[in-house]
């Protein structure tokens, strides 16, 4: 597939710009004609195809960032003061969380409800009673969260959903149709920054939204098309180069992701592991179920150890500064080499842990991570 970089398409004459201008309006997936690129673009909807065979979607839109695609899932789902509310799991992105607060709350003036976990384990008995008791239009729930990296049963929450009449968008940025496909159990929406995984090289900004309901798909089209969201031609272009080696990429991540987090848990200087394959991780168990075994995920947090909150912080400070030659603080995921953040520096009072670090674990040689980080752990023993 070229690239379209056209802003508009020649039509020749008026009666196909009539036809064109007419079927544009029915918001079909893919155009039999192309008007302007802030519509449909060729090469954005070749790469939205390549998406589609990922997720096993009837259709898959590009936008220009992860949270673009989220404003244009929930924005389908807004019909003026008729609107709401709208059910968000409290363990979400925090980028989302914010949009959330001061967009759709501040300025849209939605009624926000927000469902939290207990114990590391979402209560489903308590998220039907929410359902029962608020009557939300829809959930909308991340299949791995961040950065405790709690699994969602989303199986048995598409379920309850369903039987309450309500829709399911689900954020899979973590987990990818790789470990997990969320509209194969009855998800309404699947949405992913592309940022991540996808295109996998820290060099591309893009979000999706995939789904199978052509009544969705027709109304993000149209929310897409009004404000602007779609994504630009030359960023789907390397987007569908670079997708296509995604699977390698993942399943490599998630296997030195495992074999990482066997390693953290076994060192004394290190307080806690979380990361989903593990045995001692609260949600090991769904994920197990969802993920069938294919692997865990490529993103840790662990916590260091430390006499006191001062003895946690000198110590994460020092790793990080011991590392970071080959593992930098880059604060995304999904690159090819391994990256870090500190936890308390991003999410503050929600998570004030001083000694916590999150990796995002890349698809270099297993032996020169582990090395890397064996000699820090060492170095910052004493
Ligand atoms: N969803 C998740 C789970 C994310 O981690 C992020 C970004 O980090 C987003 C959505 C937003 O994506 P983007 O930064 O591409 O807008």
């Amino acid at each position: 597939m070229p690239v379209y970089r056209d802003a508009g398409f020649e039509l020749y004459d008026a009666k196909t710009t009539a036809d064109a201008f007419r079927k544009e309006s029915e918001h079909s997936r893919e155009p039999d004609l192309y008007i302007y690129s802030r519509y449909r673009n060729p090469t954005v909807v070749s790469a939205e195809e390549e998406i589609m065979k990922l997720e096993g979607s009837e259709w898959a839109l590009l936008t220009q960032s992860g949270m673009s695609a989220i404003d244009t899932a929930l924005s389908v789902f807004q019909h003026g003061k008729e609107t709401g509310p709208w059910l968000f799991f409290t363990e979400i992105y925090g980028g989302t969380i914010s949009f959330i607060e001061s967009v759709l709350k501040s300025r849209r003036g939605l009624d926000i409800q927000y469902f939290t976990p207990d114990n590391g384990n979402y209560d489903l008995d308590m998220f039907e009673k929410a359902l029962s008791d608020l009557k939300p239009e829809f959930v909308y729930i991340e299949t791995v969260s961040n950065p405790m990296l709690i699994v969602a049963d989303v199986a048995c929450i598409a379920g309850i959903a369903k039987k309450h009449g309500v829709k399911v968008i689900v954020d899979n940025t973590f987990a990818t149709p790789w470990l997990y496909k969320p509209l194969s159990d009855g998800a309404d929406i699947v949405i992913h920054s592309a940022t991540k995984y996808f295109s996998g090289h820290g060099n591309i900004t893009a979000g999706v939204l995939c789904g199978n309901d052509v009544k969705i798909m027709k109304a993000a089209i149209e929310y897409r098309k009004f404000v602007g969201h779609t994504l630009s031609p030359d960023d789907a272009y390397r987007l569908q180069t670079q997708v296509q080696t995604f699977e390698l990429r993942f399943s490599r991540q998630c296997s030195n992701a495992f074999k990482l987090a066997e390693y953290l848990d076994s060192i004394p200087l290190i307080r806690k592991v979380l990361y989903p394959g593990l045995k001692n991780h609260p949600t090991n168990l769904i994920a197990e179920k969802l993920f069938n075994n294919k692997g865990f995920g490529a993103m840790i947090t662990f916590d260091l150890d430390g006499r006191d909150l001062a003895e946690k912080r000198i110590r994460r400070d020092k790793f990080i500064e011991q590392v970071s030659e080959k593992i930098k603080l880059i604060p995304t995921l999904g690159d090819p080499h391994t990256i870090l953040m500190p936890v308390d520096a991003v999410w503050g009072a929600k998570y004030p842990e001083p000694g916590m670090i999150r990796l995002s674990v890349g698809f270099e040689e297993y032996s020169e991570l582990e090395g890397t980080i064996s000699r820090a752990l060492e170095m910052i023993k004493g």
